[in-house]
């Protein structure tokens, strides 16, 4: 099969009979509901532009296992230029849907798995990489999307998943069988789960002996019996049922997080990928988790990119563009952004060949690029809202704007520069609301900070990948110290 289209990615999401609630209700066809349809959009992205042939370059590759030309997302890296493209082509989707278009997560998971069940066989004689190899060409070969589900519920941080009062918080096998396993437990901020053909389930945490039923990885429809989705709520998430585009902000696109619970869902053999094997759910978070870092040096860099320009057409249509203190904000968001993205493009570039052939990033490097992910764009966001000025929470709403009476009134003083209509005035105050505080705001600020794991988890990671030791002992060469 060629790369789907867009087009035929949507349906193929419709036929797909998921098990969806949001408000209390069973959504019937989530393809069709208006506060989710926007998160479809954007995955719906990483189809379109693959198919448009000035993109091939960055959306596409050619894969080793099955000759094809295959979408990045779906690509198991094989160098350090496909690790620089992928950051590329994750800014180049930010820029062109200002949201999380979250077919990343997927790509994230199959190059972790990829090297992690590899290293596990060697150790273990267990059959892992091959099984995973068959999933991974089954999901090149039809163009699917994928989530990576990491994040269990955790339950009382102190203690191990064993110890838990409620041995499902973390995600468990409840029973093994002949022909595979059952799994109960839940993963929760499950970004583009509900976009998503599969699935691929890690464990969440590094793990002791005790944690073997906890230590499982495996692939699954996500339309599979047992699986249930409760749609996380965003910030003026209704405002897409008013009808209305100019309120909203950015009217096509957006992201989507669910509470995904597995309960007693049956698992085939040959989509097994981890089970039991604990000491190794450690490398898996670890990688997984440093590919993921890695993106944000990509994704918010491109939404960033939607910020700044939005901030400055503010700046415009208010008549500051020329102050100085507005082209010095400008500069510094766009220096900071430029800082994410370097830290992106420079642990792709000192990648290396993991023990499996795949190319895995520098993961000092990737920490310290979402370590600043989790700063940078709020301040970029804080700069956007000084250059916006209050209107961008203040303006009346677009049904007020088109009522025959109060439209003229507010046309009238809400009118910036004289060349410029109140109404695209108001627009561009509104796609800087809905990054800053609206629907836009999990993806692009809340999502920076605990999205690919929260600061301290970067912290940990920069003080174990840092080489003090090393730093030491240059310092005691040059004056001259010796034990
Ligand atoms: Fe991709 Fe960024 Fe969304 Fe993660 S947060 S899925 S890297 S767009
Ligand atoms: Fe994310």
């Amino acid at each position: 099969m060629p790369l789907m289209t867009g087009e035929a990615y949507i349906e193929s999401i419709r036929r797909m009979k998921m098990n969806v609630y949001m408000f209390g209700k069973k959504v019937a066809c989530p393809v069709e509901d208006p506060i989710l349809r926007p998160s479809l959009n954007s995955v719906r992205m990483t189809y379109d532009l693959a198919q448009l042939p000035e993109y091939q370059d960055l959306m596409t590759a050619i894969s080793p296992y099955t000759g094809k030309r295959v979408n990045r997302f779906t690509h198991i890296h094989q160098s350090t230029e496909d690790l620089v493209k992928k950051v590329k082509m994750q800014r180049l989707l930010g820029q062109k849907t200002a949201a999380c278009f979250q077919r990343c997560v997927g790509m994230d998971a199959f190059n972790a798995v990829f090297s992690t069940t590899f290293e596990t066989d060697r150790k273990h004689g267990t059959g892992y990489h091959e099984a995973f190899k068959r999933f991974m060409c089954y999901v090149q070969e039809n163009d699917l999307t994928v989530d990576g589900a990491m994040t269990d519920p955790k339950g009382d941080r102190s203690k191990a998943p064993h110890a838990q009062s409620d041995p499902d918080l973390f995600l468990r096998v409840v029973e093994r069988r002949a022909d595979g396993v059952v799994v109960r437990g839940a993963k929760v901020h499950q970004t583009g789960v509900l976009n998503s053909h599969e699935v691929i389930v890690m464990p969440t945490i590094a793990m002791g002996p005790e944690d073997k039923d906890y230590a499982i990885s495996f692939a699954v429809p996500m339309d599979t019996p047992g699986i249930t989705m409760i749609i996380g709520r965003q910030s003026c998430d209704t405002r897409k049922l008013e009808h209305t585009e100019m309120d909203v902000g950015n009217a096509e696109f957006g992201g989507v997080e669910a509470l995904t619970v597995f309960h007693d869902v049956f698992v085939p053999n040959d989509r097994i990928f981890l089970n039991g094997e604990t000491e190794f759910a450690g490398m898996l978070v670890e990688r997984f988790a440093g590919y993921h870092r890695q993106s944000y040096g990509g994704c918010k860099v491109g939404v960033g990119d939607v910020l700044i320009g939005a901030a400055a057409l503010a700046a415009d249509y208010n008549g500051a563009a020329k102050a100085s203190h507005i082209k010095d904000k400008l500069i510094e968001m766009t220096h900071l952004n430029e800082t994410l993205y370097a830290c992106g493009i420079a642990c792709s570039a000192e990648g290396h060949p993991t023990e499996s052939g795949n190319y895995i990033i520098d993961l000092l490097l990737a920490n310290v690029c979402k370590q600043n992910v989790t700063r940078f764009p709020y301040e970029i966001v804080r700069l956007a809202e000084d250059i916006a000025g209050g209107l961008m929470v203040t303006a009346p709403s677009e049904a007020d704007f088109r009522d025959e009476t109060l439209g003229p009134i507010i046309d009238k003083y809400l009118k910036g520069v004289a060349a410029v209509s109140t109404e695209n005035r108001l627009r561009i105050l509104r796609l800087i609301e809905n990054l800053a505080l609206g629907t836009a705001a999990v993806g692009y600020r809340t999502e920076s900070l605990h999205g690919a794991g929260s600061p301290q988890a970067q912290r940990v990671m920069i003080a174990r990948q840092g080489n003090l030791e090393h730093k030491k002992s240059l310092a005691k060469a040059l004056a001259h110290i010796k034990d």
